[in-house]
Parts: C-alpha cells; structure tokens; sequence
C-alpha cells in the first residue's frame, strides 16, 4: 500500500512534468486588480477588443513579410472571448510603481489556476483606476525562467477599438495601444526596430513612440505597420509555431566568408558569409546603428533567409551618410536566437564598425 502511494505520486509528478514540458508556449494575459480597486466593468469586451486588434495587426503583417503556417498565440475560451486570468493584488494601488509588479501577478495566476506550463508569454495589464489614473509603466522582456512577460496599463476610457483602424488613430493612440503591443513585442525577444521610408508602412510596432515618429517623420501619417525583422524574428518563436518553448543552450555560431561592402553607386552596405551551426539557422538580422538615428528606437534592420548552405547576404537599403556599427545575428529553427553563440538576441550579435568620409562608406 505504502509501495503503491509512492508509485503513484511519482507518476503524477512524471505525467505532470511531462505535460508542462508539451503545453505549447502560448500568450497568458493577466488582468491584474490591486486590492483597492473596483473590477472595471466591461473589461472582458475591451479586452476581446485588443486581442483581435493584436490577432489582425500581426496577421496583416506576417502575410505583407510571406510568412506562411503561423499560429496565433492567444489563447481563447470556448465561448469564443479572449482568456482572461483575472488575479487580485494583495496591496493597494499606489504600491505598485514598477515592473515588478508582474512577479506577483504571474505568480497568482499560477497559482489560482493550478498551471503547469512551462514557458510562457505572460501579458500583465494593471488596472489602478479609471482614466486620469493610470499605471505608468511599460516595460516588457525575454526571461529564460519564465517564457517572457510585458507590463503595461489597462485603460478604460470608453469607445471601440476597431481592427481597421490604424494604431496612430486618435483614440488608439489615446490608449495607448501601441505600446501596449510593443512590449508584448519584447516580450517574444524583439529589440527595438525603427520605420524604413521605403516600406511606406508608417511608424513601426517596436519603432518610436506616436509622438517622436510626428515629430521626426511625418505629422499625418498615424500608420503603424510590423517590420520585416520583426515578423522574421518572431516567425521562429515555439509561440508563433504552436509547440512547447524547449529552448535549451543557444547554439554554437561558426561564421565564415565574412564580407562587408559598400555601394556608394546605389548607396548600400551588405553583409554576406556563412554560417555553420549544429542548429538550421534561418534568417540572417543585420541591425544598423547608425549616428544618424534620432533615437535607439529608430535601428532600421534588415534581414535575409539563410540559404541551405548556411550562406546569406544581406543588403542595407537605407544606410546614413555618417559612421555607425552594424549589428548581425540569426534567428535558428527552433527560435534560438543568437549572433555569437554565447549570448542571446541582439545583445549576442556580432558588430562591425563602419565609417563615412568623401562621400564613401568603409569597413574597418
Ligand atoms: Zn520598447
């Protein structure tokens, strides 16, 4: 008997184990209520709202970039609404100030719901008030423990968030949806991408804020469109290819036949070489930090498919006339990403100074 029980516990821990490591990686969306608020009311319509605007935004965005076999990460109930984990703070309102927020948050909703997931995308709204009170933090990152997570405020200010409608659209922009979808961005390990002229998209979702992009690019323009780096880069994550998150170490990088020019004709740079790994690398990411950009926010980047050799070349269309450091990187099949194999995303990239003088750009 003693025997038995002892059996069976470790089964259930094996089966439960087992299935954590298979439950697809896919977004949690919190709505987190300190202790001294009211529930908002109609936060399940407003919030269907911004998961079908997140679900089209990316859709539209993934087909413009060719990407085929995409899977929506948000999760839905059966009756057809988006999946809110409701989760009650154990302070009040003006003792959440910051990010941290979302250890709490994630926590509980764990908790209360008995999950056993495995990494997972956790999209932690904080509602401290209605409209003018609001909490002022967003901020959103990979975690290697937990999936990735985003922090932003839930607003309740009355009116429709209508798919159509483009996210530098008055009262979006008044919501601030924008950034709400960004940090979900960071959250699947996106860094900063700024708009490029001849995407004629607008503004770019991991671009600049609404207000820096009227100022430095155009007034009217309220269009806001998802990069080429970003939809390659987030094509590769367990999320947007419906599996479990079983990442482990990133893979060793090999690069070879490293070429970097420039095309004062046409004015381009390119990057080309190959890359060997015991992973499948699939796209090469050259980010160009120039001098030139306003902002971080503004890296233009670019990006090529890897060919079956491991060999890419990749053409940047809108270099500055002014010195900057180009960033390469690579995102492998199993959504990996990484530069130099030792660390990840872009803080692993390799980087290569580059110069402008006489009208030329060059290499050191
Ligand atoms: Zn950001």
């Amino acid at each position: 008997m003693h025997q038995c029980f002892a059996f069976m516990t470790l089964l259930t821990l094996c089966v439960g184990s087992a299935a954590a490591a298979q439950e697809p990686c896919q977004v949690r969306l919190i709505l987190f209520l300190p202790s001294d608020v009211k529930e908002p009311a109609g936060y399940q319509e407003r919030i269907d709202q911004i998961v079908a605007y997140s679900e089209s935004f990316l859709t539209e965005g993934f087909t413009r970039w060719g990407h085929d076999n995409i899977v929506m990460p948000f999760r839905h109930t059966a009756d057809g609404h988006a999946e809110v984990l409701k989760v009650r703070g154990k302070k009040d309102a003006s003792q959440y100030s910051d990010a941290s927020v979302r250890n709490e948050a994630i926590a509980s909703a764990i908790e209360q719901n008995g999950l056993d997931v495995g990494r997972q995308i956790w999209w932690v709204m904080v509602y401290v008030g209605d409209p003018p009170k609001k909490f002022r933090v967003f901020r959103g990152a990979f975690d290697p423990k937990i999936g990735g997570w985003s922090v932003c405020n839930y607003n309740t200010l009355a009116g429709n968030i209508r798919p159509s409608a483009p996210l530098g659209e008055e009262f979006l922009a008044t919501i601030n949806l924008k950034a709400v979808i960004h940090e979900l961005g960071h959250g699947f390990q996106l860094p900063h991408i700024g708009p490029r002229r001849t995407d004629n998209g607008g503004n770019s979702l991991m671009g600049p804020t609404h207000a820096s992009f009227r100022k430095v690019a155009s007034k009217r323009d309220n269009r806001v469109y998802l990069s080429e780096a970003a939809a390659a880069l987030m094509s590769t994550h367990p999320a947007f290819r419906g599996v479990a998150d079983a990442r482990k170490q990133l893979p060793k990088v090999q690069l070879s036949e490293m070429k970097y020019a420039a095309n004062s004709q046409d004015k381009t740079l390119s990057v080309s070489g190959r890359v060997k790994s015991g992973r499948k690398a699939v796209y090469a990411v050259v980010a160009d930090e120039s001098d030139a950009r306003p902002g971080e926010y503004w890296t233009k980047t670019y990006v090529d498919k890897v060919d079956d050799d491991g060999r890419f070349d990749v053409t940047i269309t809108e270099p500055s006339p002014t010195k900057g450091t180009l960033k390469i990187w690579f995102a492998f099949a199993n959504g990996a990403l990484t530069g130099n194999g030792k660390q990840s995303g872009k803080r692993g990239a390799v980087a290569k100074a580059y110069s402008f003088t006489n009208g030329r750009w060059n290499f050191r």
